[in-house]
């Protein structure tokens, strides 16, 4: 026990070090207001078994969504609850064909995981590729270290969905306490492959029962105002396996399924 507490004293420190050396992120802010944690809930978000975490530039929702204030209020409560498989936002990226650019402002692993992320897209047949470019200028998307209170969360990426103006999400936010370590490269792949499903409109394939992939109570994120369109062509009830489950583990590798790339193929 004695040892345990030392441990903890020590992790604390260091804890308060990474502190001091990231002053300039946002952390999370202490009070969501009751009218946004109440639009939060009409709109279907789950915000009993994740908290809703207020940032500079708005909300983390369900661990992993970027959602802006604006955003939020502008949602409409859901009319209707899906039942089946893959869904996507109503707002998708447009100007298809179309490449999407990609900065890597993080180490080489990385860079190197992000290859492989980019590599599962761009063997399917889509409409959209991805294309890691060497500079912030005019890249579609970059992708850099999340803050460091991440790491006490659990949240090891975050990512938006497309822009009503049809742009892919610009940011996606890695928490390297995860990841500089890991063992599983494909593990960091399939998270960015997962928060660029995000970011081109996926919504969590487990979207209406997150516990499949999450452990907890049952519980429909709702359509959030957003959209949450079913995909036609995939199966009905959730799958072990998809990149889009909502929850998942540093080292878990999930290239895309049969089902994943249908619903690829259907949107792009
Ligand atoms: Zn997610």
């Amino acid at each position: 026990m004695k040892k345990f507490s030392l441990w903890g004293i020590a992790l604390m420190a260091l804890m308060v070090f990474a502190c001091s050396q990231e002053e300039e992120s946002a952390t999370p802010q202490d009070e969501v207001s009751p009218e946004i944690l109440n639009q939060l809930k009409a709109i279907g978000f789950n915000t009993v078994d994740f908290d809703v975490k207020k940032i500079e530039t708005g909300y983390i929702v369900e661990r992993d969504i970027l959602l802006t204030e604006e955003q939020i209020m502008n949602m409409s409560p859901a009319g209707t609850t899906p039942t089946e498989e893959h869904y996507s936002t109503d707002n998708l990226v447009t100007g298809t064909p179309r490449v999407i650019s990609v900065f890597v402002n993080m180490p080489q692993r990385y860079r190197d995981a992000t290859d492989i992320a980019i590599a599962r897209y761009n063997a399917e047949p889509l409409n959209l590729t991805f294309q890691q470019v060497g500079s912030a200028a005019g890249a579609d998307m970059v992708i850099q270290a999340s803050p460091f209170w991440y790491f006490w969360f659990g949240i090891l990426g975050s990512a938006g969905f497309p822009t009503a103006g049809g742009d892919p999400f610009n940011e996606i936010l890695l928490t390297r306490q995860f990841y500089d370590n890991v063992v599983n490269i494909n593990g960091l792949a399939t998270t960015i492959a997962h928060e660029m499903g995000h970011c081109i409109g996926f919504r969590h394939t487990d979207y209406m029962d997150r516990s499949f992939s999450c452990g907890g109570a049952p519980d429909n994120e709702g359509d959030g105002g957003i959209g949450a369109n079913y995909i036609p062509g995939t199966p009905v009830g959730p799958e072990a396996g998809s990149w889009m489950l909502a929850c998942g583990s540093p080292e878990g590798d999930r290239p895309f399924t049969a089902n994943d790339k249908t619903a690829l193929n259907f949107l792009y």
